[in-house]
């Protein structure tokens, strides 16, 4: 169904996610702080405004893909009387409270509201991986939801309105967990005068891979842990591999999440 929609923000992703929906046939205004970023999309048939009052005025769905919570508030502060008995989807990243915030401020004047999460990069909006956490209002979910699925496949987080920032959040803190113990392991490899190329394509990776669904399943602090990954063992293989960090001279700061992991398997060897 082609849907009238105001997107507010042209970064690397909001401009990913305007020629998507353009892509999908809906008639898109596009708005940006700073003018200039919507050429090739105007050429796709968007239409370009220079007010976010203009954009709200198009009359259809408001997406915001602004930098950070701030920047959504300055953006929709003056503009939010008209925003009445409208629907806005916030895929601006913020944090859990923000989310709930913005919801009950929006909500208090009357507008049906969900917040985002967007798990994709610019590059893979719209490919069969990418997929958008929402939450808030369930019954607009339900409306929009085959509106924007072209961006990525729509996921349901629930009805709390900070939800979809909560999930968006911790994967993103799993990534990250993930990308220090690359970045440590390359330094440590450096050191030591390993070879890059063969480390990622015949260890790092096949690894990761072999891990990786193990990793997910355990993440539970509650969850007993297997005898075969004894937290005492654990533990011990922990203290080794810091100390072979130390010993190659790997700043401390990038240890962090080597330290963590021997934390919580202590935490488990004193529990029993
Ligand atoms: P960019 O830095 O490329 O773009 C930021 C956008 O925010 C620009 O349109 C900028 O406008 C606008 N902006 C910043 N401050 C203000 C303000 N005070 N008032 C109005 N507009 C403002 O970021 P992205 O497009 O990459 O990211 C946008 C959101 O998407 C972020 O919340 C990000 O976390 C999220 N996201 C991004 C991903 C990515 O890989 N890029 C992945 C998943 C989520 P101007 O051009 O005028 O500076």
């Amino acid at each position: 169904r082609q849907e009238r929609i105001s997107l507010l923000g042209l970064g690397s992703m909001g401009r990913a996610l305007a020629g998507a929906l353009i892509g999908a046939g809906h008639e898109v205004t596009v708005w940006n702080r700073t003018p200039g970023k919507a050429g090739e999309l105007v050429a796709r048939g968007a239409r370009e405004v220079s007010s976010v009052e203009e954009a709200v005025q198009a009359g259809g769905l408001v997406v915001v893909c602004l930098l950070d919570d701030a920047s959504v508030r300055e953006a929709l502060a003056p503009v939010v009387r008209g925003l009445t008995g409208r629907d806005l989807v916030n895929l601006t990243s913020g944090s859990v409270q923000q989310a709930r915030e913005l919801a009950g401020w929006l909500g208090g004047r009357g507008v049906r509201f969900l917040g985002g999460g967007i798990m994709a990069v610019p590059s893979t909006v719209g490919t069969e991986g990418a997929f958008i956490l929402y939450s808030g209002a369930r019954d607009l979910f339900d409306r929009v939801a085959p509106v924007l699925s072209p961006i990525g496949r729509p996921q349901w987080a629930g009805e709390d309105p900070g939800f979809a920032a909560l999930y968006d959040m911790a994967a993103l803190s799993g990534m990250y967990g993930m990308s220090a113990g690359a970045d440590h392991a390359v330094t440590m490899l450096h050191a030591e005068g390993g070879d890059l190329e063969t480390f990622k394509r015949a260890v790092l990776g096949p690894w990761m891979e072999q891990m990786l669904p193990i990793i997910v399943a355990g993440a539970d602090p509650s969850a007993t842990v297997p005898e075969e990954y004894n937290p005492g063992m654990q533990a011990v293989g922990l203290e080794t591999i810091l100390a072979a960090s130390g010993e190659a001279g790997v700043p401390a700061e990038l240890s962090g999440h080597l330290r963590a992991s021997l934390w919580r398997m202590r935490r488990a060897v004193d529990a029993g």
